[in-house]
């Protein structure tokens, strides 16, 4: 069975790889689709350190092809979203029946069941009101994810801040009530304008300094801050003198406890299988696994109309 190893910086090699057999409560999954994550595009960069060759991805979802003798919830034949920490990119992987999720025989795109779920726990976390003014700061995959997510909670305004026009042009399609693009635009001002006192919610989702300096610079006084960017390599400052004369409550929206991960997940395919929610117009970039240089050149340096990168292993 092949697999996509990463063996140094910007070096993946596709290789084959013996899986072992299964223990008793093991799932082993014929790969459908596994997501290509900001953070794998952080390791293939170098930007964080790991021991290497790595076996990357952690966003797969496939079919069932064989279950351990103690596995009692999902058989043969079923489709799951699963939880693994690496491993995805290949044609099977094994995990655990309890990091397994099923899901509907018709759902589209249930592979990105775990970037979905995060985005879910974030706003659940953040626990925005009705009639809230938002702010989301970065257009891409996960602030669009967020956008999707937010509007179900009956924001008041939704604001989205980022750089790139023809992620702007995406935002405002997904219903922004307004974008506004930092590169020459002030969102201190366009908030101050459509909200008075500023956002009662600011998403930061853009992992980067800029990012948290502009979320300071639109969340109102006693507003909620919520930190979703991944924010590795170099640290990051923050005026803790104003966030804490602002008294913003933070919020820290980077999880990495597997139940509330898996839990988060779950609600997430359960909006998917259930049209609550619609993720075809993100879906844009689909790779073989040879193609997989390809998928992390594209997520790395994100072209025009680039949202998301899928690998197809099979
Ligand atoms: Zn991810």
């Amino acid at each position: 069975m092949l697999s996509a190893v990463l063996v140094e910086p910007r070096r993946i090699e596709v290789i084959e790889r013996t899986l072992p057999d299964l223990g008793p409560t093991d799932v082993r999954v014929r790969v459908d689709a596994c997501g290509v994550c900001a953070s794998d595009v952080d390791f293939w960069q170098g930007t964080t350190q790991r021991s290497m060759p790595e076996p990357l991805g952690h966003e797969p979802a496939g079919v069932v092809i064989d279950v351990g003798r103690d596995v009692a919830t999902i058989k043969p034949g079923d489709r799951v979203a699963c939880w693994v920490e690496g491993g995805g990119f290949s044609e099977e992987f094994i995990a655990d029946e309890q990091h397994c999720i099923q899901v509907a025989p018709d759902c589209r795109h249930p592979e990105i069941a775990e970037p979905l779920g995060c985005i879910v726990n974030a706003v659940e976390l953040a626990a925005p009101q009705i009639a809230d003014d938002i702010v989301i700061i970065g257009a891409g995959f996960m602030g669009n994810l967020l956008q999707l997510i937010s509007a179900l909670r009956g924001p008041r305004t939704v604001t989205v801040a980022d750089q790139r026009p023809a992620a702007l042009a995406r935002a405002k399609s997904l219903g922004a009530t307004s974008v506004i693009d930092t590169s020459h635009e002030s969102l201190a001002e366009q908030i101050a304008r459509s909200t008075v006192r500023g956002a009662d919610v600011v998403y930061e989702v853009t992992g980067v300094q800029a990012g948290l300096d502009l979320a300071e610079s639109a969340t109102r006084m006693s507003g909620k801050l919520c930190i979703v960017g991944y924010h590795q390599g170099a640290s990051r400052q923050i005026q803790l003198g104003t966030w804490n004369w602002m008294a913003f409550t933070i919020v820290n929206a980077h999880f990495r406890d597997r139940n509330v991960i898996l839990s988060g997940m779950q609600k997430g395919l359960r909006l998917l299988e259930n049209g609550v929610i619609d993720v075809t117009p993100l879906m844009t970039d689909t790779f073989p696994l040879t193609g997989i240089d390809a998928a992390f050149e594209a997520a790395a340096s994100k072209p025009k109309d680039f949202v998301k990168a899928i690998i197809r292993p099979n």
